[in-house]
């Protein structure tokens, strides 16, 4: 049989729009679903050949969500969040794809999604007003004319695909995490070689391991893990949960990660030895990414994140045997620094005699060669290597199509020294084009579902203000920007997550601009600044049309 997002009645190709949406994954179903209720004639265009976005492509082994599942999910629908039944604490990827094509099924929203049809240009034409977008769809691609762009092209979606020396010598497959094949893949029997140890890599090494003859891992840099204690939801836990969802809902706001939890306004430096050990404990015993809520200073003082890191050392010190293979899985840096990750029996899998840890930390990996990874002098023989080396995060996917303004400027080339936006919204010389959780909104520091929902609807009220006001356009002034910009960086430098080698920094791609390119100062505070910019008449845009020429 074939998957539920294989059977759709795909759009017809080409156009002219009010609006295009480029991504089906959870912020390009959303923003179709709100154009479609304010009348705008929308058409969604999407790379891949099914809704779910990230939850499409990464099907990797072990795959899953390191928020929790009831709040891991959309809140515009109650009845939507009150029908559909997670199974479990941390959904799985399959389960959250199957909550992506219900969406798709409930709200009806195939009809107006292209698949298969990956955007490569969108041009603003300075006369017309209008953008073209092109895709590779059909013989020769797509046209498309729209008077409003919406990229919803993700914050991780954009594969990072490290070109070591010799890549193309090597006689098995190589996969990777963010491209996982539709079809799985059997490891059993097989030498498996694992580059990255991140969140995919984190997830997918114990199922791998379980799988194959033998599993070598090419560490460069150790990373925090939390265990996840992952169970089947209780349907009595989701039952009282969904009748208090308003409560849950409305506490989640007002924090800064978007994301219900215990979080404690206490400083780690002035808790005493024990009471941070009591604190630490607890969490780790729950599990998940609120162990960093134990503290209101973990993220901003080092010498308080020194505690957190130790006790989570100790940790690792415990579950792993070989003292040698702990050490250089205890990582040194800040934690949080780098996105903690949550784990299932992660650290434990270095206990098997199948898994070898290679760090490669001091000297790179040196080529790939036709039998295997050659590191620290050595050749390493492997049936198929997995590339878990992340993503180009945040501009990546928008970078990767061709996006040209006002005077046809590269949105490439404006960017070269790092992303400018204003609100992560949109950015001067381009207008009437939005990016839905773009650099410079809270985004992947904060839950995705809720984030998403949160551009979408400013987006979708800003478009009807704009056609009831008779405006037709739209875009951020130069000052605007440059202020908000400067905003960004004031409070990344601010926290101590802007000191490491981190994607959020940019700093995992060669040649990427190093810039904090999320806004770290928290969820309530950016929502309550969008919606004064949008009660004080988009203050910060420029707006025009007919209504601003007759005035
Ligand atoms: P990642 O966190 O960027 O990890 C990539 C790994 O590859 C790192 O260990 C990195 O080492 C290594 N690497 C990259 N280039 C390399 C090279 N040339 N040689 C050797 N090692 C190299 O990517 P990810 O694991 O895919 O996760 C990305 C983000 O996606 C996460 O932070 C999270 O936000 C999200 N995610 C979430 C979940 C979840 O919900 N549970 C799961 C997966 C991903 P360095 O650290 O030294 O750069």
């Amino acid at each position: 049989m074939p998957d539920l997002e294989e059977q759709h009645p795909n759009a017809a190709g080409g156009g002219d729009f009010d609006v295009v949406v480029v991504g089906a994954g959870f912020a390009g179903m959303y923003m179709l679903h709100r154009l479609r209720g304010l009348g705008f004639s929308t058409r969604v265009l999407e790379a891949g050949n099914g809704v779910g976005g990230t939850w499409y492509w990464n099907r990797y082994p072990g795959a899953r969500c390191d928020i929790e599942s009831m709040q891991y999910s959309y809140q515009f629908s109650d009845e939507l969040q009150q029908e559909w039944e997670w199974t479990e604490r941390y959904a799985a990827q399959p389960e959250i794809l199957r909550y992506a094509n219900h969406v798709a099924e409930r709200f009806d929203l195939r009809r107006d999604i292209e698949f298969d049809s990956r955007v490569r240009s969108a041009v603003y034409d300075d006369r017309s007003g209008r953008w073209t977008l092109e895709t590779d769809s059909g013989r020769s691609g797509r046209r498309y004319s729209a008077s409003y762009c919406v990229m919803a092209t993700g914050c991780l979606s954009s594969p990072n695909n490290p070109r070591f020396p010799g890549m193309e010598h090597f006689e098995g497959p190589t996969y990777h995490t963010g491209q996982w094949p539709h079809e799985g893949v059997d490891f059993t029997g097989k030498r498996v070689a694992v580059i990255g140890t991140g969140s995919s890599a984190i997830q997918s090494i114990p199922i791998i391991a379980e799988q194959a003859a033998h599993l070598f891992v090419f560490q460069r840099t150790p990373n925090y893990a939390i265990p996840a204690h992952n169970a089947p939801l209780d349907p009595e836990y989701q039952r009282d949960f969904k009748a208090r969802y308003p409560e849950f809902r409305a506490r989640a706001k007002q924090m800064p990660t978007g994301v219900a939890f215990d979080y404690r306004d206490v400083s780690a430096l002035e808790a005493t030895p024990e009471e941070r050990q009591e604190e630490y404990e607890k969490r780790w015993g729950r599990g998940g990414l609120a162990f960093l809520g134990g503290f209101k200073d973990l993220l901003f003082v080092k010498e308080a994140n020194d505690t957190a890191a130790e006790f989570v050392r100790a940790r690792i010190r415990e579950k792993v045997q070989d003292p040698e293979v702990a050490e250089l899985l205890c990582p040194t840096n800040i934690i949080g620094c780098k996105r903690l990750c949550v784990d299932i029996g992660y650290y434990e899998t270095y206990n098997r005699p199948n898994v070898t840890l290679i760090d490669v930390s001091r000297e790179p990996v040196e080529e790939i060669t036709a039998n295997g990874v050659r590191a620290r002098g050595e050749e390493v023989a492997v049936d198929a290597i997995v590339l878990a080396t992340g993503f180009d995060a945040m501009t990546g996917a928008l970078l990767k199509i061709d996006i040209r303004g006002r005077g046809g400027l590269a949105l490439a080339e404006k960017w070269n020294g790092g992303p400018r936006t204003y609100l992560g919204l949109c950015s001067a010389g381009f207008p009437n084009l939005f990016m839905i959780t773009g650099p410079g909104s809270p985004s992947v520091l904060t839950n995705m579902i809720p984030s998403i929902e949160q551009h979408v609807d400013w987006i979708a009220n800003c478009l009807a203000h704009l056609r009831e006001e008779g405006f037709a356009e739209i875009e951020p002034t130069i000052e605007a920007e440059d202020a908000w910009v400067q905003h960004v960086n004031d409070v990344a430098d601010l926290s101590l997550r802007s000191t490491c080698s981190s994607w959020y920094i940019g700093a995992n791609v060669p040649g990427k601009p190093r810039v904090f390119m999320p806004y770290i100062g928290g969820f309530p505070a950016y929502v309550k600044k969008c919606e004064e910019v949008a009660a004080e008449g988009y203050a910060g845009f420029e707006l025009a049309g007919a209504r601003a020429a007759a005035e």
